[in-house]
């Protein structure tokens, strides 16, 4: 842990009177978790501060939790410091008027694209940027407060971008910070029925994705998505893109790919890939994307562009199998 970057982010942070957090686009538990749960930790400990959350953006799956602020005013961004959390590049940040801020902070855990901030707290190591949040509360936590909700929040993201503590790259450390957020009294039940509980509707979707879902002779999985299905199985797209969820854990399929097709065609297909044990990061790199070494996303601009994703996939899965031994 590096406790120079830990000590300059608490002093910026104790500067400021107006503080605004911000996340990336297609909101996920990790980046709701991080910005909702250290916004709840600095009105808690700085009761005379603003700490706001801006963003315009929604998400179905997360609609349990409370809303974020309503819009400010330019001149409100314009005196704030902003933390931009679990966002890799300027580009994919949720609300673009992070810009106007006077300094930006950026807390991140994925592979790092741009410095965007005067402090960048990267650390690539880390399972989800929630479990940054929690080790920067547990490093001021003389001198911060914390509550349930802020607990929940944190905690909720650690668990979704761990797949549930599951992931590669959790360890002790994951395990003892969750555990302090426990100890701040999470109604776990609750939080668990609010992230498992699933539509009846869904449930036919995910029978037909079985139905139709494919493999290569290399062993990607993969499934395309197009406006058809979802319309007929009456999906929002935020619901379409869970289907790599149901590619998960095909005995030797190492790589599963979710193609879902947009409302505007000329945006594009949404890829979400994901990989056991293999690297998968430089296939998305390929096709206008990036992310983590076993999850990330990318856009195809035609089925033929699609194809070639899945060929490639597949090459990838191919070498993995010949170099490597103990894959399942
Ligand atoms: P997704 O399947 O969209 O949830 O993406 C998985 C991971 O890849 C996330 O951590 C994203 O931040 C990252 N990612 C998704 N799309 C892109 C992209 N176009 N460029 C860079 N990283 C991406």
């Amino acid at each position: 842990m590096n406790h120079e970057i830990l000590t300059a982010i608490t002093e910026k942070i104790r500067s400021y009177d107006s503080i605004m957090i911000f996340r990336h686009i297609r909101m996920d538990g990790d980046c709701v978790g991080a910005s909702k749960g250290l916004r709840e930790i600095l009105s808690l400990t700085y009761p005379e501060k603003t700490v706001r959350i801006v963003d315009a953006q929604k998400s179905e799956y997360l609609g349990f939790l409370p809303a974020d602020e309503a819009e400010a005013a330019d001149e409100d961004y314009r005196k704030a410091l902003a933390i931009v959390v679990d966002t890799a590049d300027r580009d994919r940040i949720s609300n673009q008027k992070y810009a106007l801020c006077r300094e930006v902070i950026k807390i991140d855990h994925h592979i790092p694209v741009d410095a965007y901030g005067v402090l960048n707290w990267v650390d690539e190591d880390c399972p989800s940027a929630c479990e940054m949040i929690a080790a920067l509360y547990d490093y001021n936590r003389i001198e911060w407060k914390i509550s349930p909700l802020a607990a929940t929040y944190i905690y909720m993201g650690m668990v979704t971008d761990t797949g549930r503590f599951r992931f590669g790259g959790i360890n002790g450390r994951t395990m003892r910070l969750a555990g302090m957020l426990l100890d701040q009294g999470i109604d776990t039940e609750t939080l668990y029925a609010q992230l498992y509980l699933k539509d009846y509707e869904s449930l036919k979707f995910r029978a037909y994705v079985y139905e139709h879902m494919e493999r290569t002779p290399g062993g990607a999985a993969y499934i395309y998505v197009d406006r058809k299905m979802q319309e007929d199985f009456g999906l929002s797209f935020e619901a379409a893109c869970n289907v790599i969820s149901y590619l998960e854990g095909i005995r030797d399929c190492l790589c599963w790919l979710a193609f879902i097709e947009g409302e505007h065609p000329e945006d594009g297909t949404r890829v979400r890939l994901r990989s056991r044990f293999m690297t998968i990061n430089h296939l998305a790199e390929r096709h206008h994307g990036g992310g983590h070494a076993c999850a990330s996303g990318a856009t195809v601009y035609s089925r033929e562009e699609a194809e070639q994703l899945v060929r490639e996939a597949d090459e990838a899965v191919r070498k993995y199998k010949e170099e490597n031994t103990g894959w399942m």
